[in-house]
C-alpha cells in the first residue's frame, strides 16, 4: 500500500547564485548587505528577498562594424530592487563588464537611491566592449541595438537608464531615439541626455559636484582648510574631471590627476583649467608640462591627504592598500575599495566617504531630470545645484549621525540607513 502523500512537496530552494571565485564585486555586495542586516536586526525574510536581484537580463547585441564584419556583444540589464520606485541606474560600456559586476552595481544603486532619498529602486546595465576602439558609428549602432533588446523591461515608470563609464549624453541621445522610434517621444526613458534633448542643466557635473560637497563638509568638520588638503584624483573621465575642476574651484590643492596611462604629479599643485586646455589640444594627461609622470600602478599610493578614485572598481585592494597615504578617501567611483582592504584603512584611521554617498550626485540630478521631463518643464542650473546641495547635505548629516551614534564607519552607517528604508518600503507594500 502506498503511503499518503502530503498535498504539497516543498520546493527545493537552490541558492540563487553561488559565489564565483575570483570575482569579488558581487561577493562584496552580498557581504555589505549581510553586515548591514545584522547591524539593524533585519528580519530574515526581507534579507532573503534582497540577497538576489529581482530580474537579470542578458542580451546578444549584434553590430555591423565599419569593416563590414559582424560583431556580437554581450549586454546586460539587472534590476535589483524596486520597492521604493522605478529601477534606476547607468549603463556601462567597458571591457570589464560581466553579469557579476552589473549585479553588484545594481545593488549599489538600490542603496544609493534609498540613502539620498530619491524615489527609485536600483538597476544597472552594461555591454562588454571596448568603446575606446570603436568608431562613433559603431557606438551609435551598439547603443541602439542594446536599447532595442532591453526596451521591453524599461519604461518611464519601470526602469530608467543613465550614463556610466564609457557612455555619455550622446549615448543617451541615441538610446532615447531608439526607444522613441518604437514607443513615441519619451524623453524620461533615460537621464543624462544632452540639454538640447531634455537633459537637465547641471547633470554632467552633478556626480563631481556632489563628491566635492561632501568632501568640503568633512574638511570643515575636521577643521582642515581646503588649501592645506593635497588631493589626488585617479580617473579623468566625466566624474574625475568634474571632481577635480570643482575641488580646484573650492580651493583644494590638486597634486595629481591620473588616467589609465598614468598621472601628472606636482607637490606645488596643478592648475586644473590649464590641464583641460592641454587635453583639448589632444595631449596626454600624464605629460602635462611642469609635472612628474607617475605610472598608473602608483597613483593610489601617492603622498596626499585626499584620494579620489573616480574610475573603475576595486582599485584599492589588499595588494596596494598598505601603501595608501591619504587620510580621506572619496569614493567617486563605484566600489573602488575591496571589502578585504577596508579593515586596513580603518586600522590606519582613514576616513572613507562611501560610494553610495559620495557619488550620489549623479542620480540625484537624474531624478531632477526625470521629474522635469515628466512635467515638460526646465529648471535653471542654480536651482538644480541648490537642490543637489540640499540633498547631499541631508544624506551626509544622516550618515554622520548614524556613524557617531553606533560607532560604525560611514559605509556601515550609509548601508544601515539605506537598508532600513528599503526594508520599510518592502514591508509597507506587503508580500506573501
Ligand atoms: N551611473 C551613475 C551612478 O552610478 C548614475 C546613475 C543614474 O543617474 O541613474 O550613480
Amino acid at each position: 500500500m502506498t503511503q499518503p502523500q502530503p498535498a504539497h512537496q516543498p520546493a527545493t530552494i537552490l541558492p540563487f547564485r553561488p559565489p564565483v571565485a575570483g570575482n569579488n564585486a558581487w561577493v562584496d555586495a552580498g557581504a555589505y548587505l549581510e553586515r548591514a542586516a545584522s547591524q539593524i536586526g533585519l528580519e530574515s525574510e526581507i534579507l532573503l528577498l534582497l540577497r538576489s536581484p529581482f530580474r537579470e537580463m542578458h542580451v546578444e547585441v549584434p553590430v555591423r562594424l565599419d569593416n563590414g564584419k559582424l560583431a556580437v556583444f554581450s549586454g546586460y540589464r539587472v534590476q535589483h530592487n524596486g520597492a521604493r520606485g522605478p529601477y534606476k541606474g547607468g549603463i556601462r560600456f567597458h571591457p570589464d563588464v560581466d553579469l557579476d559586476e552589473i549585479r553588484a552595481l545594481a545593488a549599489l544603486m538600490t542603496w544609493k537611491c534609498a540613502l539620498v532619498d530619491v524615489p527609485f529602486g536600483g538597476a544597472k546595465g552594461g555591454v562588454h566592449c571596448d568603446p575606446s576602439t570603436m568608431s562613433e558609428g559603431e557606438l551609435n549602432r551598439l547603443a541602439r541595438r542594446y536599447m532595442q533588446n532591453i526596451s521591453h523591461i524599461l519604461g518611464v515608470t519601470r526602469d530608467i537608464p543613465a550614463p556610466d563609464m564609457g557612455t555619455n549624453a550622446h549615448t543617451m541621445a541615441w538610446m532615447m531615439d531608439a526607444y522613441g522610434s518604437a514607443n513615441g517621444y519619451t524623453p524620461g526613458i533615460v537621464t543624462g541626455k544632452p540639454v538640447e534633448l531634455g537633459g537637465s542643466y547641471g547633470r554632467e557635473s552633478a556626480t563631481g559636484r556632489g563628491a566635492v560637497i561632501v568632501l568640503s563638509e568633512l574638511c570643515r568638520e575636521l577643521g582642515a582648510a581646503p588649501a592645506d588638503m593635497r588631493v589626488v584624483v585617479q580617473g579623468y573621465g566625466n566624474v574625475g574631471a568634474w571632481t577635480a575642476r570643482l575641488a580646484h574651484e573650492a580651493g583644494f590643492k590638486i597634486v595629481a590627476l591620473g588616467d589609465v596611462h598614468g598621472a601628472c604629479y606636482s607637490d606645488d599643485g596643478i592648475d586644473v583649467p590649464a590641464v583641460d586646455a592641454w587635453l583639448a589640444e589632444g595631449n596626454a594627461l600624464s605629460q602635462f608640462p611642469g609635472t612628474e609622470h607617475v605610472p598608473p600602478s602608483e597613483i593610489v599610493t601617492l603622498p596626499c591627504d585626499v584620494l579620489v578614485p573616480a574610475a573603475t572598481g576595486e582599485v584599492i585592494h589588499t595588494g596596494n592598500v598598505r601603501g595608501v597615504r591619504a587620510r580621506i578617501i572619496v569614493e567617486a567611483a563605484n566600489h573602488p575599495i575591496t571589502l578585504a582592504a577596508e579593515p586596513v584603512l580603518a586600522k590606519h584611521d582613514v576616513t572613507v566617504l562611501p560610494d553610495i554617498l559620495a557619488n550620489a550626485g549623479g542620480v540625484i540630478v537624474s531624478y531632477f531630470e526625470w521629474t522635469q521631463n515628466i512635467q515638460q518643464f526646465r529648471w535653471p542650473e542654480e536651482r538644480v545645484n541648490d537642490e543637489l546641495r540640499t540633498r547631499m547635505m541631508a544624506a551626509y548629516a544622516a550618515v554622520r549621525e548614524e556613524s557617531a551614534a553606533n560607532s560604525v564607519t560611514m559605509r556601515e552607517a550609509a548601508y544601515a540607513i539605506a537598508l532600513k528604508r528599503v526594508a520599510q518600503a518592502i514591508r509597507l507594500r506587503g508580500f506573501v
